[in-house]
């Protein structure tokens, strides 16, 4: 059952090269989880003690999962990533096993990063009353503090959290020893959207009238993850009209038919 509940994968197929649009977040997630892990002896000449925990933040789909998966792929650790939300659907004194289990099994699986996804879903600053569903999310979040404090910041397990929701976590998880380095992962900038689009096209074979920067003007507000649907949708309009090499004509379709069922959302969710 613990299995279920995690995502085990042995250095994970993505690699720095595969990230568009956020090069001093990747610069800064190498020196504060890559380089301990790789060169401990460096951060023990200097006398500091690397970052315990990083966490990013910002909005969905900007590859703050990618990054920490190819920080484990560059460093041959294991990924173990689990959502804060299975930490808190589980039956009453669940969580805090489950946050044990995780622990456990980086330490037989190291080098391993431990990604937890939506750390809000379990460390948010309380709003509500204290009911009984309070104290169980309350008691998971103590048990991963616990984990945290326990273990040797310059030993080979790191640990990157992510959220959405800054604004709403709980502080006493950002002390000192905790998760002491923030990196904020934005939206794709213009240069950023061109990038991502010139990663996701890699592998597809496209007309030379596919212009990216114009592109890049026409998807303002778009996160990574949804560049990438622009692209596979683009190609689904070219093979479509029996083409196998996507053209400017394809994206622009695409465009149209995402900012269509964007607009519908908005109608049924009215
Ligand atoms: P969430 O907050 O929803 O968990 P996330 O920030 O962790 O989102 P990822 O899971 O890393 O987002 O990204 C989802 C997919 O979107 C990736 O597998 C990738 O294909 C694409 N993607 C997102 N951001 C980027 C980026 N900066 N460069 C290239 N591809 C990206």
């Amino acid at each position: 059952a613990r299995a279920q509940a995690m995502e085990i994968q042995e250095s994970p197929d993505v690699g720095y090269e595969d990230i568009g649009g956020i090069d001093e977040q990747v610069r800064e997630v190498r020196e504060a989880v890559e380089q301990p892990l790789i060169e401990p002896e460096v951060f023990e000449t200097v006398g500091i003690e690397p970052p315990s925990g990083v966490l990013l933040y910002g909005p969905p789909g900007t590859g703050k999962t990618m990054l920490a998966k190819a920080v484990a792929n560059q460093t041959d650790a294991t990924f173990i990533k689990m959502a804060g939300s299975e930490l808190v659907r589980k039956f009453i004194g669940e969580g805090s096993r489950l946050v044990r289990d995780l622990f456990e099994m980086a330490r037989e699986r190291e080098p391993a990063i431990i990604f937890i996804d939506e750390i809000d879903a379990i460390a948010s600053r309380r709003t509500e009353s204290k009911t009984s569903g309070d104290a169980e999310v309350q008691r998971t979040m103590m048990q991963l503090l616990s984990e945290m404090d326990g273990f040797e910041a310059r030993g080979e397990i790191r640990i990157i959290a992510a959220t959405n929701r800054y604004d709403m976590l709980d502080r006493a998880i950002l002390r000192p020893g905790r998760f002491d380095r923030l990196i904020e992962v934005p939206e794709p900038t213009h240069e950023g959207r061109t990038q991502i689009l010139e990663i996701h096209t890699r592998g597809m074979s496209i007309d030379d009238d596919v212009d990216f920067e114009e592109l890049a003007d026409e998807t303002d507000g778009y996160s990574g993850a949804e560049l990438e649907s622009l692209t596979t949708e683009a190609g689904m309009f070219a093979i479509r009209s029996d083409r196998t090499d996507v053209r400017m004509v394809d994206f622009e379709e695409a465009l149209e038919k995402i900012e269509d069922d964007d607009g519908a959302d908005v109608i049924s969710s009215a």
